[in-house]
């Protein structure tokens, strides 16, 4: 746990982005010191890991789901997620969309796209999203609201391949504002940017930088 580092990251924050401590695999009991510096914007990327947490700590917590999202886990997150960055298909939408009504709620969502090189992340091309956002099927989800776009860079050093891909997704966003959501004042996300390429992100307007590492240390997999 770094308190110095997350008090210097969110010092050199532009105004307009907005730090999501990423808590994943981390203890309640850090991010109740990270929430005693004023923190309030916590990222999780298991389901029941972000139920567990919400259940045991402060309810003013806001909780953002940043992961790969199975649609039979989206039923422990819907009472209480304050927005989902994850959304990679119409069928999860559509989950999602079913439970929020279910909790009498809508749930603030962004539209996640592959912008790296490596296949093993998740995301919609600009195609498939395109078709889903013309879908029939996509207009009748009243229980969901689209805030925005989401994306992560190739893990690389390469400074202009990152810059390129945030690019790529900033391009996203505003094609999107301009073809689907042009009426629609909360769609104004771009969350892009983690501990090793989040001064480029900002550069590339990012408006929300998902930090993890930098604040809590680097994750240790094999204690879960
Ligand atoms: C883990 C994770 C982060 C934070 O990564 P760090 O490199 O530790 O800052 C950000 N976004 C997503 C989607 C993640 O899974």
């Amino acid at each position: 746990m770094n308190i110095n580092a997350y008090k210097s990251i969110l010092s050199s924050l532009p105004d307009g982005v907005k730090l999501i401590a990423v808590s994943k695999t981390k203890p309640a009991s850090d991010i109740e010191l990270l929430y005693n510096e004023g923190q309030r914007a916590f990222g999780e990327n298991k389901a029941l890991e972000m139920r567990d947490k919400h259940e045991s700590l402060p309810k003013d917590i806001e909780w953002h789901f940043i992961g790969h999202l199975q649609t039979n886990k989206v039923k422990y997150i819907a009472p209480f997620v304050t927005m989902i960055h994850s959304i990679d298909s119409l069928e999860l939408l559509q989950t999602v969309n079913k439970l929020a009504l279910k909790n009498n709620r809508v749930i603030p969502c962004l539209l996640q796209f592959h912008i790296a090189t490596e296949e093993t992340k998740f995301g919609f091309d600009w195609e498939e999203c395109k078709s889903m956002l013309n879908s029939a099927e996509f207009k009748e989800l009243h229980n969901i609201e689209i805030h925005g776009v989401m994306g992560m860079a190739t893990f690389t050093d390469d400074k202009p391949q990152i810059h390129s891909e945030f690019k790529k997704l900033y391009s996203y966003f505003t094609k999107l504002k301009e073809q689907f959501f042009s009426d629609n004042d909360r769609f104004t996300e771009i969350s892009m940017g983690m501990t090793d390429d989040y001064p480029i992100a900002i550069e590339e307007h990012s408006t929300m930088i998902r930090i993890g590492s930098a604040i809590f240390g680097a994750r240790n997999y094999n204690k879960q």
